[in-house]
């Protein structure tokens, strides 16, 4: 019996690094860091923001957690049980408990198939239900996430962006899962359909009890409904709080430049503008010691020789970085 505050997911000092294979022998020549020893957790029914540019190694961790890629190293557990050793036979429960939304509604649902075979494929596959319990519950489920039962039978082109994406969140929910890993899953939305459909994730965590790991480039997107945010830069997790503390106390100055970016609906307090200098720098050859000193306005001699780890600053608000 998992306790509601346990966590349902566990990750230590999870990397994936991909080689970089050249020659007629695919020698490997080098990796891509994309994820450099990350650590976090997700307690039931609560959810975690992992935030960063493109490139900073949240999309390959949200796949690395559900092993859609191999990890390299590290330990993923879910309810307490080590997932990382397991086959494919071994794993299939623990797929049952966790989901993904995509972030592009339209390329993840198969355009040759009805909305109501897309919701319910995971329950043919997962050999859950016969076929009226299956007609029943993609029913209820279409009418759950705000869709007409009627509508069981167009196919993807029929439905708005918004409403493709209330079929990605029902075929997430079909198998009853624990945990949903959200891959951007409003950022190609309007602003007033992403506000819906982030309404719609959290009444259904609430009735549930889902935890989400809610991965976006935009802290903004990630206020609302997460519990916990975990800032990523380069394959690292450089700040990890709870919200409030993110939005009101941020330590790291990425945490405060990608802040800088949110706007802030109250017109009396005005935050300053920090505006990134350059891109992210390639995960194939990070830059030495902190990964940011080549974009940090408060770099150091020492910032480019020596690594800073991550530390417990306060209780629960942990930053990496050498001058807090
Ligand atoms: Fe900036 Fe140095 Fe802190 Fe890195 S360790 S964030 S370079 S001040």
């Amino acid at each position: 019996m998992v306790s509601a505050n346990a966590p349902v997911i566990e990750v230590k000092d999870l990397k994936k690094h991909f080689p970089i294979k050249k020659g007629l022998l695919r020698r490997t020549v080098g990796h891509v860091y994309a994820v450099d020893g990350v650590s976090f957790s997700v307690k039931s029914g609560e959810t975690l923001g992992l935030v960063g540019e493109s490139g900073c190694g949240k999309t390959t961790a949200g796949r690395a957690v559900l092993r859609l890629t191999e990890p390299t190293s590290g330990s993923i557990q879910v309810d307490g049980t080590e997932i990382t050793g397991l086959s494919k036979a071994e794993l299939r429960p623990y797929r049952r408990q966790m989901q993904i939304i995509f972030q592009d509604p339209f390329s993840s649902l198969n355009p040759r198939q009805t909305a109501g075979d897309i919701v319910g494929e995971p329950l043919l596959v997962h050999g859950v239900a016969n076929a009226k319990e299956r007609q029943e519950q993609v029913s209820a489920l279409f009418a759950r996430v705000g869709l007409r039962p009627a509508q069981m039978s167009n196919y993807p082109h029929q439905f708005s962006g918004g409403q493709r994406q209330r079929i990605g969140i029902a075929r997430a929910l079909a198998l009853g899962p624990k945990l949903i890993v959200g891959d951007e899953p409003v950022s190609a939305l309007d602003v007033s359909i992403q506000a819906q459909v982030i309404n719609l994730l959290m009444d259904l965590q609430r009735e549930r009890q889902l935890s989400y790991l809610f991965i976006s480039h935009n802290l903004a997107v990630v206020e609302h409904i997460s519990h916990q945010i975990a800032v990523m830069y380069l394959g690292r997790i450089v700040e990890y709080a709870d919200t409030r503390s993110i939005f009101t106390r941020a330590q790291h100055p990425y945490t405060e430049a990608l802040l800088s970016a949110v706007p802030v609906p109250d017109p009396a307090v005005k935050r300053q503008k920090r505006v990134l200098q350059g891109d992210v720098p390639s995960p194939v050859k990070p830059p030495s010691g902190c990964h940011f000193h080549t974009r940090c306005p408060y770099a150091e001699a020492r910032c480019k020789v020596e690594s800073p780890p991550l530390r417990e600053i306060a209780p629960g608000h942990h930053v990496s970085c050498h001058l807090r």
